[in-house]
């Protein structure tokens, strides 16, 4: 059975003899055993992080860029494997697994443009023969703790970037999905990343308290659910750190009468389906604005019919397992809570065929197929609820107001999309929309590592989104440098405040 350690200043470490079980989601087996770190872990990964900041700090820019270079080099001749792993921990099937990671990977190249992205200002004159200009530099030891959906794909939103920048960085994975973070760090150092501005710390609340607190930690990105995001946010804060902590999601789609309704269904079983709705960026509500719904509700039956559940290394299955079985009980249980409160189960997910089984409620693993709930009641639980897993929630509405009222209502601002043929209502949406990531006939719109990601409301706590031109900012702090040779125009005191000559 394997067993996944820590990964610090440049090596493994198995560290504290505290462990938790990893399962293979598709049996519901226990797969191996990953270790969980003590403050003592933790401290050891920071004093590596602290030990080799300085000589990385000073690395030129072109010698950083060399090894990002080599990192996506390896990084790409290894996707499958890391894809396996993913597949493995998660339950995603493999080709959502690749996914992830070449959406990662996208960030790793963004990165290795540091020489350009850390160019910075220069205004010459702006005194009599006094220059001024701005440089940013890495804040030093950066920790990144991340959530189970994405092993991969997360993590590389945070350290392209903070080490690009010269920072060292710390990951805190989660403790569910834990074989990708070490499979990176064997990468890193291949690629000639000195030792310690990579570590991983694996575990749970214990590492991350301690993360939040220590001294020599001076930025700390988060993704993961609301209140943990709250928490890290200000936990962090309060102790001194810049933080930017990304949360839960609830992701709703507006369709509006002239959109296309195939274009429409595909969109949404594509988007609220797969990876079995563990997305942050999954769409959850279809809010279908009369007379749309029936038509579109027939739509959206055929294909999720057609679709295929099954372990996520088999190459036919389209959708794989919920990541744990408690998460899986909590998901199903919004089954019935839909149905008390009024919302017709149109397909009901615990009754899908599994690839090389049964019934998803009667197959060993975590299985729940996708779930349909229609005429589900604005405001209501279901429609309210992060419930992350595969159900998907029909609300109809009566008009374009009426759906706009019902995003900007909600708890969260992560993603939305519009369905319209209609430039100036999908204009008017994008104005109007209180959410972070907007589709226009795009039901994920995840942005391009060259913009930044990030929700608005509960869905995010601090200013700075992720990757983009906002991960540089993140993980630097600005300095703006007046300087003046002498020459023989100074001269004298002057006690004034500095102005202009
Ligand atoms: P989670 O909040 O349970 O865990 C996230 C991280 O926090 C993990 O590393 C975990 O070990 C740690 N953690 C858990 N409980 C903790 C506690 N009490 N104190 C300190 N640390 C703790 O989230 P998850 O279940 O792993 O991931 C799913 C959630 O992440 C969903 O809510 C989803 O919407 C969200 N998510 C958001 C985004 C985004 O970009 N906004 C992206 C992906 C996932």
């Amino acid at each position: 059975m394997k067993f996944v350690n820590h990964w610090i200043n440049g090596s493994p470490v198995d560290g504290d003899s505290r462990t938790a079980e990893i399962f293979n989601p598709a049996t519901g087996e226990v797969s191996g055993k990953v270790a969980m770190a003590s403050v003592a872990d933790v401290d050891a990964a920071v004093a590596a992080a602290v030990a080799a900041f300085p000589a990385w700090r000073d690395a030129s820019l072109v010698k950083r860029a060399q090894v990002l270079f080599r990192f996506r080099e390896l990084m790409y001749a290894h996707r499958d494997e890391l894809a396996a792993l993913i597949s493995a921990e998660h339950g995603k099937v493999h080709s959502d697994a690749l996914g992830e990671v070449a959406r990662g990977l996208e960030v790793v190249e963004f990165a290795c443009g540091i020489p350009h992205l850390l160019k910075g200002g220069f205004s010459e004159g702006v005194s009599t023969r006094v220059d001024s200009y701005s440089i940013r530099q890495p804040v030093g030891v950066v920790a990144g703790i991340t959530p189970f959906n994405f092993p991969a794909m997360v993590p590389m939103w945070m350290y392209p970037i903070a080490i690009a920048c010269g920072n060292a960085f710390i990951l805190k994975p989660s403790e569910k999905d834990p074989s990708a973070s070490m499979l990176m760090a064997r990468l890193w150092k291949e690629a000639g990343l000195p030792d310690g501005i990579f570590n991983v710390v694996q575990g749970d609340k214990v590492a991350v308290d301690r993360l939040l607190t220590h001294e020599d930690v001076k930025a700390v990105s988060f993704v993961g659910s609301t209140p943990i995001a709250r928490y890290v946010y200000e936990t962090g804060t309060s102790h001194g750190k810049r933080v930017q902590a990304l949360g839960g999601a609830k992701n709703h789609m507006l369709v509006l009468p002239d959109a296309d309704l195939d274009l429409v269904a595909d969109a949404a079983v594509s988007a609220g389906f797969g990876s079995a709705g563990e997305r942050c960026m999954a769409i959850s509500v279809v809010l279908a604005v009369d007379p749309v719904g029936d038509e579109l509700v027939a739509k959206i039956v055929e294909r999720v019919s057609k679709l295929t559940i099954g372990p996520g290394d088999d190459a036919r299955s389209e959708m794989g397992p919920l990541v744990t079985e408690v998460h899986r009980d909590k998901v199903a249980s919004y089954l019935d809570l839909g149905v008390s409160e009024g919302a017709k189960l149109v397909i009901d997910g615990r009754e899908s065929a599994v690839l090389g089984g049964g019934k998803a409620a009667e197959t060993p693993g975590f299985w729940l197929g996708p779930t349909l709930l229609d005429h589900v009641p604005a405001g209501s639980r279901v429609h309210t609820e992060e419930i992350f897993g595969p159900v998907l929630s029909v609300v109809r509405v009566s008009s374009y107001e009426e759906g706009l009222e019902l995003i900007n209502g909600g708890e969260y601002g992560n993603g939305t999309a519009i369905f319209t043929n209609d430039g100036g209502a999908a204009r008017r949406f994008q104005n109007e929309v209180e959410v972070g990531m907007v589709g226009i006939n795009v039901p994920i719109p995840v942005p391009m590592a060259f913009y930044s990601f990030g929700g608005w409301k509960a869905s995010l706590f601090g200013d700075t989104h992720v990757h983009g031109a906002e991960g540089v900012h993140f993980y630097t702090r600005g300095k703006v440098v007046t300087s003046r040779w002498l020459d023989p125009s100074h001269g004298g005191v002057n006690l004034g405040f500095p102005t202009n000559k």
